[in-house]
This record gives C-alpha cells, sequence and structure tokens, in this order.
C-alpha cells in the first residue's frame, strides 16, 4: 500500500516507520528543513542538543519500549533530579518529602491538604466530570484556598499563562499523575533520563530504519490541500502532487482545518453546530524558551518553579542536571520558558527583546551568578505546542477518522485525557495502528 503521513514529529516518523516495518510505501512530508518537529535539535556551540527541554520518565513505558524497538534501550542514562520553588526572592528545595515538609510558604495544614490532593488526584480513573469544571474550583475544593493561592495559581500561570482561568481540571489531574510516576516509590526521588544523542540520534535511528525499507523523508515540502478521489488520496505541495492509497495527517489541528476540505472532517461537529462555527475550536499555546549556554552551572536544580510575576520565563530548568555534559562538549545548559497563547502578539516579538528581558531575570534571581560564564543565549519558538484543555474539551478535537476511510487524523489535540509527551505518542501510534489494521498481540494470535 502507498502511505502518505504528513509531518515529520516524533508521531509522523514513529508511524512512517510502522508502515515501513510492515512492508508499505511509506513517504513522510514535512514542511521544516529537518525532521523531529517540536522535539527536533539544534546547534549550541560545536554540539546538537534538543531544541527544547526533553526528559524521560522511568514510567514512560511506551517510549521506553520503542526505543527497545530501535535498539537504542542502552543509551539510556538516568539521573537523581531535584526540584527548587523560587518565591519571594528566595530559592527553596521541594526535592524530598522532608524538604517539602520544611517549605515556609505554607501551613502544616495545607502542606497536608496537598498530599492529600497528589493522592487523590493519582488515584481518579473517571477522568470525565473533571471536563466540567475548572482546575481552579477544582482545587479550590480539594486542596484549598491557600494551596491555590501560594501554589497553583503560579504554577498554573507558568504553564498556562492567564489562560488558566479557562481550563479544565483534566489538565490538572493528567498533570498531577504524570509527576507523581516520576518519583521512585520507595526512595521517594525523582528520577529523569535521556537517551545519550539527544532526540536527534533517536530521529536519525527512525530514519534510517525508514529508508531501509524503502521508505523516503520529503523535507522542505509544505502541505497545502489534500483531496480525496477516485484515484486514491491526493497530497498537494507546492513542488509536486502525490498520490497515496492512505494518507495519516499529524500536523496541528488548524493546519488540518485549512489543508482538508470541511466536509471530509468531523472537528467537534456537535460543538461547531452550538457555536455556530466552522473550525479553530482547538486553541493552542505557543512558546518562547530562551536557552543559555554556560561554563558552570547555573543551579543543581533540574526545574525550579517560578511563583513570581516579575521574572519573565515562567519556569527554569537545569538540562545539564539531568544530561552529562560529555553530551554537550563541557558546556552547561539551562531553558527558560514562557508559555504564551499562540495568538499572543507578545510571542512574535524580536529575539533581542527576549534575550534582554529573561537575562535581567537571570541576574536577579542569580546575583552570584559571573555572567561572562554565559557563553551564548539562543531563542527558540514555536506557535503550536499544546492543545488548551478547556472545558468539554474532548468534544472539541476532530477524530481518527474522517469522512473517507483512506483519510486518517493522528494529532496530540487528540489527547484529551493526558498531558502532551512522547511516551503518550507513542502510545497513540500504536494503538491507532493496531486498531486501523486489526493488528493482533502475539498474545491474541496464540
Ligand atoms: C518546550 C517543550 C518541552 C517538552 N518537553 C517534553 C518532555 O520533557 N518530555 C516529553 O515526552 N515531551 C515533551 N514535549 C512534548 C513533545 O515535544 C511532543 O510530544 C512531540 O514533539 C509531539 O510530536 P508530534 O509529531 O505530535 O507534533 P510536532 O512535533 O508538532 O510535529 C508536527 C509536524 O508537522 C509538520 N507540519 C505542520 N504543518 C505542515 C504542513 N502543512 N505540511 C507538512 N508538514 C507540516 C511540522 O513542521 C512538524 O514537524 C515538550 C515540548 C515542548 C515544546
Amino acid at each position: 500500500m502507498r502511505v502518505g503521513v504528513i509531518g515529520g514529529g516524533l508521531m509522523g516518523m514513529a508511524l512512517a516507520r510502522r508502515y515501513a516495518a510492515d512492508g508499505h510505501e511509506v513517504t513522510v512530508i514535512e514542511y521544516a528543513e529537518q525532521i523531529g518537529g517540536l522535539a527536533t535539535w539544534s546547534t549550541f556551540e560545536n554540539f546538537n542538543w534538543d531544541r527544547f527541554y526533553h526528559v524521560i520518565l522511568p514510567s514512560d513505558q511506551n517510549l521506553i519500549g520503542f526505543l527497545k524497538e530501535l535498539d537504542m534501550e542502552d543509551e539510556l542514562e538516568w539521573h537523581r533530579t531535584y526540584t527548587g520553588f523560587y518565591v519571594d526572592e528566595k530559592l527553596h528545595s521541594i526535592s524530598s518529602n522532608i524538604e517539602f515538609l520544611k517549605f515556609p510558604l505554607l501551613s502544616l495544614f495545607s502542606k497536608i491538604r496537598l498530599g492529600f490532593t497528589m493522592l487523590y488526584a493519582s488515584r481518579i480513573a473517571a477522568w470525565k466530570p473533571l471536563e466540567s469544571v475548572t482546575c481552579e474550583e477544582w482545587l479550590r475544593k480539594i486542596s484549598g484556598n491557600e494551596n491555590v493561592e501560594k501554589l497553583w495559581k503560579p504554577l498554573l500561570l507558568a504553564k498556562l499563562g492567564p489562560s488558566y482561568k479557562r481550563v479544565s481540571a483534566v489538565f490538572i489531574w493528567s498533570y498531577i499523575k504524570r509527576m507523581f510516576s516520576a518519583r521512585d516509590k520507595s526512595a521517594s526521588a525523582e528520577h529523569l533520563g535521556h537517551v545519550r544523542g539527544g532526540y536527534e540520534s533517536i530521529f536519525r535511528k527512525i530514519e534510517s530504519h525508514i529508508n531501509a525499507s524503502g521508505g523516503r523523508v520529503l523535507l522542505k515540502e509544505t502541505v497545502m490541500r489534500v483531496s480525496c478521489d477516485e484515484t486514491g488520496v491526493s497530497v498537494h505541495t507546492p513542488q509536486r502532487k502525490l498520490v497515496f492509497d492512505e494518507v495519516v495527517c499529524t500536523s496541528p489541528t488548524n493546519v488540518l482545518e485549512n489543508i482538508v476540505d470541511d466536509e471530509l472532517l468531523d472537528v467537534g461537529q456537535t460543538e461547531r453546530q452550538a457555536q455556530g462555527r466552522s473550525r479553530g475550536l482547538v486553541e493552542y499555546l505557543g512558546v518562547v524558551c530562551v536557552v543559555l549556554v554556560t561554563r558552570k552551572p547555573l543551579t543543581h536544580y533540574y526545574v525550579v518553579n517560578i511563583a513570581d510575576e516579575t521574572i519573565p520565563f515562567t519556569g527554569l530548568i537545569g538540562m545539564s542536571n539531568v544530561v552529562d555534559v560529555k553530551n554537550t562538549d563541557g558546556y552547561h545548559l539551562t531553558y527558560l520558558p514562557r508559555y504564551l497563547l499562540s495568538t499572543d502578539p507578545e510571542i512574535e516579538k524580536p529575539d533581542s527583546y527576549f534575550k534582554e528581558t529573561f537575562l535581567d531575570g537571570v541576574k536577579r534571581m542569580f546575583p552570584e551568578f559571573p555572567m561572562q560564564d554565559i557563553v551564548s543565549t539562543h531563542v527558540h519558538r514555536a506557535i503550536k505546542v499544546q492543545p488548551l484543555q478547556v472545558l468539554d474539551y474532548s468534544s472539541m478535537v476532530p477524530s481518527v477518522s474522517t469522512n473517507d476511510p483512506r483519510l486518517h487524523v493522528l494529532n496530540t489535540s487528540q489527547f484529551v485525557n493526558s498531558t502532551l509527551n512522547n511516551n503518550e505518542v507513542i502510545g497513540a501510534v500504536d494503538r491507532f495502528y493496531n486498531e486501523t489494521y486489526d493488528v493482533r498481540s502475539a498474545y491474541d494470535v496464540i
């Protein structure tokens, strides 16, 4: 079968590999000049590393299984990591239960309630009712006002910006569940991992598998339109028209809505009718991420949550506390993200604006850090990163099947009860492939 996969991010590449491994003639069509999408890499000084910060959790079993399939299991490295919290111009460590109990910001009663919230959330299985209540309302009820004002609100602002007010409790429930799973149960300590060589090495391996099976990856080709007729599914790019027996579109939903005719899509039909809108129900957050390459580490924390609205970035990721500096030519990498609604004009401000304001924030947070140890500063941005899980979000997303059985949709907006992460991406690819082609597991066959 001739298969076209639109988008060369992890979803598209992992899916293309499955088709290729089963003997199909697969073509990936990617608009950027290199594969990887949000998980792609950049050049910093003389080395390449992930453009945006990426780590693997011990509980990411789909992803770890996928790495085994790629024969990359031995490339995985794990590190004990530490978490900080910046508030009132001070950095606090909250990396263990003892430290958390000493955390001065909250009363003992609130800390107990917070512990209860984590435990309670991690045990909820029926997520659907959480879609009809905002995360703030839900957290006030479960965690109490003090925790909301001093801890949750700053964290939600950091993750979602002011749009957090419209987001449902599913967001925070799935976030807690994932974070809870990063803790080693016996030691109550967090461990995070990465693959040697970063995501670049994973993508190179996937691409080599696709090529070895006779597939191909086309770069710098933007899909402008997809149409279906008796000859097959046609994918139109400025360079050519490609005809396939089946096509899977993995690009964000706004792109999907622009390239595929309305009558082929079943994008939240009920909700669209109710709102009298034909498209654009799924809103995305974007991210601006400044990356510092330094001679010395800025901090020993992997993540510092920032509860201070005067600091322009909303978190601090000390990547070299997970990735040994032998991977990064002896340099330390620190990522400073700021999440904004993808339609916020601030996201388009020039690099110089972000460099200046973010470096000023670094100086205020780390007055002792010698600024001459910053070797270079890089500004990266992505516009369509994370769909905003507003109330009743699951009624707004495109379904996997379309009104033509040869055209499928598989993208991260369909993650209605989980956070955006690559473990979910691999899980979605496997589920889609096995269900669409009725692939049985080895146990079913026996
Ligand atoms: C700042 C940040 C930190 C993250 N941290 C982690 C982490 O620690 N752990 C983790 O597991 N995950 C993390 N993620 C999430 C992870 O990056 C995503 O889960 C993953 O990259 C999604 O892959 P995708 O293929 O679904 O989407 P994308 O990567 O967005 O791929 C879609 C592709 O479609 C292409 N495309 C779009 N339009 C067209 C068109 N018209 N024609 C052709 N091609 C087109 C795009 O160029 C893109 O390559 C992070 C993401 C970000 C942004």
